[in-house]
């Protein structure tokens, strides 16, 4: 029989587990046996306001037979987050696994953008992370056990007009994993980050004729198995929607080598087919292969 996905006994964090997205993993992370803690402050999708979907979803979790409790903190806070970590130990007695979720919008260009569209959007997204995983990383890594799971976006790693906040925070989010990956391998600390689309009032009116295909519940399924034992995964970005999942990565080039001596702007201009091309690309695992790559092409054309 094929191995199975199961998180009995575990506790796990969902943030903005109230709607959409996070509240198809609380009820899936349930389903399969997990203790969740389901985090949402219940405002708006500009993050204006408060509200009770963190109960609404807890009562559904509790209503099939699963195990639930709710947090009403706010994770663009560190007292939010520290609060939501505590909530988590309380109740269950520890911490598993993080799934970072929540999320508002504030789609402005550039110049319409106001400080608090930038602050307000980093603040949940990107410092909502580091508010949540600074508690609950030292307890997952004193049982030498954890999965974090990090929720990423397509603007933020490919682009979309008019969301610079957000897709810098979604960025940010995938250059965390990069690091927190590496940090987390030696306590037993797995991360991984979803880039997701899914029909939610999040992206209402956007996913035209197809939308209805967009379940969230096709990103749940990835959310559980990331967060649960059976992922052996680390440092992936998975990019999940409508029942497909693939891999979205970054990948370093051999590149141009202009010699010892400084090359020159003009040097650059001629090189740029080369500097571009996409030729013989490797996935690094860490940013020390990016300089071991440098050492053997410079070694390659010393030797040449
Ligand atoms: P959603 O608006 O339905 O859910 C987001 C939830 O986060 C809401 O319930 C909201 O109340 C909660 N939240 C907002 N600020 C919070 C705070 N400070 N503290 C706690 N909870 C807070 O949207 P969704 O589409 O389900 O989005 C979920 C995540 O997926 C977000 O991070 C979003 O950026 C990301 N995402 C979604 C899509 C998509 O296609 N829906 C695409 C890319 C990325």
């Amino acid at each position: 029989m094929s191995a199975r996905v199961r998180l009995d006994g575990r506790v796990v964090i969902v943030t903005g587990a109230g709607n959409g997205i996070g509240r198809a993993h609380a009820l899936s992370l349930a389903e399969h046996g997990a203790s969740v803690v389901v985090n949402d402050l219940g405002g708006a999708v500009d993050g204006t306001g408060t509200g009770g979907a963190a109960d609404q979803v807890v009562a559904e979790i509790r209503a099939a037979g699963g195990t639930a409790t709710a947090s009403t903190d706010s994770v663009a806070t560190a007292e939010g987050g520290a609060a939501l970590v505590r909530t988590a130990v309380e109740a269950y007695g520890t911490v598993d696994a993080v799934i970072h979720n929540a999320g508002i919008l504030r789609d402005r260009t550039l110049a319409k953008l106001t400080d608090d569209d930038v602050r307000a959007v980093l603040d949940v997204h990107l410092t909502g992370a580091f508010n949540v995983l600074r508690p609950a990383w030292p307890v997952m890594a004193a049982h030498g056990y954890g999965r974090v799971v990090l929720t990423s976006s397509s603007s933020g790693l490919l682009g979309n007009f008019g969301q610079s906040n957000y897709g810098a925070a979604k960025a940010g989010l995938a250059g965390l994993m990069q690091v927190l990956s590496l940090e987390g391998a030696r306590r037993g600390i797995l991360v991984n980050t979803i880039a997701p689309t899914a029909a939610t009032r999040m992206t209402d009116g956007l996913l035209g004729d197809l939308a209805d295909r967009f379940d969230p519940r096709h990103v749940a399924a990835v959310g559980t198995f990331l967060a649960s034992e059976q992922c052996t995964l680390n440092r992936h970005i998975l990019t999940v929607g409508g029942g497909r999942v693939g891999r979205i990565f970054l990948g370093v080039t051999p590149g141009w080598y202009g010699g010892p001596d400084p090359a020159s702007p003009d040097d650059i201009l001629g090189a740029l087919d080369e500097i571009c091309s996409l030729d013989d690309f490797i996935v690094p695992d860490s940013g020390a292969d990016e300089v071991e790559l440098i050492q053997k092409v410079l070694s390659r054309k010393v030797s040449d």
